[in-house]
C-alpha cells in the first residue's frame, strides 16, 4: 500500500469525482428520510495543499484551483455550489489551502438524520482520519478492508444512500475487482446508489471494464468520463471516470450541463472531452 492520496488531492480527477458525489448527495437530501454514505476507500479526509506531498506534484493547481476562479453561468454555478461550499468550509475566506477529501465533503452535506461510514485500510491514514473526525457521532471510521466491508455492511439500516468506491488502482486486477465487488454488493442491496471511480490511462482497460459491467446483468448503470488530453504511450492518467449504479434520475441531465464546462476548465487549449453513456438502462 504505497498510494498516498495527498500527492493528488484536488487534482482534475478529484474535482470531477467530488462534483458527482455532491450531486448525488444533493439528490438524497430532497427527502427528509435519513441516508447513509459508505466511503470504502476514504483516505485521510483533509489535505494541506501547501504541504510536502501536494506541494511536490502541484496537481491541485490544474484542478480545484482552476475551478475556484472559473466563470460559470448561473445554472452551472448552482449545481457546483455544494462542492465549492464544502471546499470553502475548510478555508479562510478567499483562500485555498486545505482540500477536503470524500469523507469531509460527504460529512459537510449530512443533516442530523444522516450518517457517514468511512473505511480506510492504511494504518497511519486510518489513524489520521479518526483524529479528523474525533467526537463526531454521525461518523464511524473503521480501519478495515473496504472491499470486505461491502459484503458485511450492506444494506445499511437507513435503506437509502450511497456507496462510494475509490480504490488506489496500484495493483493489477483492480478493474476486475470492481466488477466482482459491485456484483456482490448489488446482490445484498439492489436499491443502493453505487459510485465506482476509475482512472483512464489505457482505453483498452476501460473498454474491457465496461463490457464486463454490461454483461453483469446489473441494470441502470451510468458511465461518466472526462479526459483532459489524448491518450499517451506509455499510458499515463489522462482522464477520470465514474460508474454510477442506480443514479438519481436527475444526474445524467446535471452532468450533461457540468461535464462540458469542467472539460473546458480543467484542460489546456480546449483539449478536454467528456463522455456520458448508459452502459445498461432500465432493463
Ligand atoms: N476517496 C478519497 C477521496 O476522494 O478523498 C481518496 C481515496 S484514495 C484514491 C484511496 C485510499 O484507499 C488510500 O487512502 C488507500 O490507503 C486506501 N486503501 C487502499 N486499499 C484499501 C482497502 N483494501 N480498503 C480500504 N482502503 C484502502
Amino acid at each position: 500500500m504505497n498510494y498516498r492520496h495527498a500527492f493528488h488531492a484536488g487534482n482534475f480527477a478529484d474535482v470531477v469525482k467530488h462534483t458527482i458525489l455532491t450531486r448525488i448527495l444533493a439528490y438524497l437530501m430532497r427527502k427528509d428520510a435519513g441516508f447513509r454514505v459508505i466511503d470504502t476507500h476514504a483516505g485521510v479526509g483533509l489535505y494541506d495543499l501547501l504541504g510536502d506531498e501536494a506541494g511536490r506534484t502541484g496537481e491541485w493547481r490544474e484542478g480545484i484551483a482552476r475551478l475556484m476562479v472559473a466563470k460559470l453561468c448561473s445554472a452551472d454555478a448552482e449545481l457546483i455550489a455544494p462542492y465549492l461550499a464544502a471546499v470553502n468550509a475548510q478555508n479562510a475566506q478567499g483562500e485555498l489551502r486545505y482540500y477536503p477529501g470524500s469523507p469531509f465533503i460527504a460529512r459537510h452535506m449530512l443533516r442530523a438524520q444522516d450518517r457517514l461510514m468511512a473505511l480506510e485500510l492504511h494504518p497511519a491514514d486510518a489513524e489520521a482520519l479518526k483524529e479528523n473526525f474525533a467526537g463526531d457521532i454521525q461518523t464511524r471510521i473503521t480501519q478495515l478492508d473496504g472491499w470486505a466491508a461491502m459484503g458485511t455492511h450492506l444494506p445499511p439500516k437507513e435503506k437509502r444512500g450511497l456507496v462510494l468506491v475509490d480504490p488506489p488502482f496500484e495493483i493489477k486486477g483492480e478493474f476486475e475487482r470492481m466488477v466482482q465487488a459491485l456484483a456482490k454488493a448489488h446482490a445484498r442491496w439492489p436499491g443502493g446508489i453505487y459510485a465506482f471511480w476509475y482512472p483512464i490511462k489505457d482505453p483498452k482497460d476501460v473498454s474491457a471494464y465496461v463490457d464486463s459491467l454490461r454483461a453483469s446483468g446489473i441494470t441502470k448503470i451510468l458511465r461518466l468520463e472526462l479526459t483532459i488530453r489524448a491518450p499517451s504511450f506509455p499510458p499515463r492518467l489522462h482522464g477520470t471516470g465514474m460508474i454510477v449504479v442506480n443514479p438519481p434520475f436527475v444526474l445524467e441531465g446535471e452532468m450533461r450541463k457540468l461535464l462540458p464546462k469542467l472539460a473546458e476548465v480543467l484542460s489546456d487549449e480546449g483539449r478536454g472531452r467528456y463522455h456520458i453513456e448508459w452502459v445498461r438502462g432500465e432493463s
